[in-house]
């Protein structure tokens, strides 16, 4: 098979290589990908940001497929289905963090496209516990941006609380899914993108955000909340600056630049800061219900699989509106 593989460490490219089909381990299905999302932890990984990943490996974790061969301890999925394959990739199930609903913190948990090969390929394998039917309704390229963008977009998201005026920063393909999700709810979302971008700030207008500015704005009100995308530090002050008292500010991204001092009083008045690390399959399962409910509208372009470095240009550049999805 073909795959766009990181075959060295901190390269910032993936090299096309022919590959043996690969035959699922006895809990494992392999499948036919029909398409892969490009996650901004993907260029994380190519470009060194992240630690040991394994090398050398297929990235990519928003993977789209249909079931192709099933290993002999597999249950509850069949060849022909159509699944979604994400970000966790395995967990040990025994551990503190897994015994307690937090398998996303299982010190031994292993990440697709990170420690197992991912979907930049015309096939993956991957354990039948982390895979998950998709809903119909989506296609295969609009369903890639579900199973990252979606899904851990919106484990940041319930973090958040439940207060009104939603702030987010970084208006990229979990940004334009969330948005949509909050707007459906009842919130306010106010989006915040680089100083100049008019075409991000067009962007959220037209997936519902009720105002957009530059990060460097203060927005019309104070927010409830605010959710950074963008991996940048500095937007972490910046935020907190703009919340109300006992406001939640939730760190989304794998990876941010260092997050410069700033005075007490920012965080002072009951505020509170979170990160937020990987998905548990429970976030995977909740996150499906809604989206099978809403109709997200996904954007997405579309690249050959072969153009898996142009994709990964376009996002280290901040040329996409939406997200990026390669076909193999
Ligand atoms: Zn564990
Ligand atoms: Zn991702």
């Amino acid at each position: 098979m073909r795959a766009m593989t990181l075959t060295q460490r901190a390269n910032a490219k993936v090299d096309l290589v022919e590959l043996q089909l690969p035959e699922p381990g006895a809990t494992q299905v392999r499948v036919r990908v029909a398409a892969c999302g490009v996650c901004r932890t993907d260029l994380h990984v190519v470009d060194g940001d992240l630690p040991a990943p394994s090398i050398p490996i297929i990235p990519g974790h928003e993977i789209v497929g249909r079931v192709d061969a099933c290993g002999s301890a597999v249950t509850g999925l069949v060849p022909g289905q159509r699944v979604g394959i994400p970000w966790l990739g395995w967990s040990c199930e025994e551990c503190g963090f897994c015994r307690d609903g937090r398998e996303n913190l299982c010190p031994s948990a292993r990440y697709t496209g990170y420690q197992l090969h991912g979907g930049y390929a015309e096939y993956a394998v991957a354990d039948a516990r982390f895979c998950f039917p998709l809903p119909g309704g989506y296609d295969d390229v609009h369903a890639a941006p579900l199973l990252c963008a979606g899904l851990i977009g919106y484990r940041a998201y319930r973090k958040a609380g439940s207060g009104r005026r939603l702030g987010i920063y970084g208006f990229g393909a979990a940004a334009h899914i969330i948005t949509q999700v909050a707007v459906h709810q009842g919130r306010e979302v106010y989006a915040f993108v680089s100083p100049g971008d008019e075409q991000a700030m067009r962007f959220a207008r037209e997936v519902g955000a009720a105002w957009a500015g530059s990060s460097t704005e203060p927005p019309p009100h104070p927010l409830d909340a605010a959710i950074i995308f963008a991996p940048v530090g500095a937007l972490v002050p910046e935020a907190l600056s703009r919340a109300v008292p006992g406001g939640v500010v939730v760190c989304a991204g794998i990876h941010m630049s260092d997050i410069p001092s700033f005075p007490y009083r920012l965080l002072w008045e009951e505020r509170t800061l979170h990160s937020v690390a990987n998905l548990t399959r429970a976030d995977a399962a909740e996150f499906l219900t809604v989206a099978a409910g809403l109709a997200i509208r996904t954007h997405v372009t579309v690249y050959p699989l072969a153009d898996a470095n142009q994709a990964l240009d376009d996002l280290r550049a901040g040329r996409l509106s939406g997200a990026a999805v390669l076909v193999p």
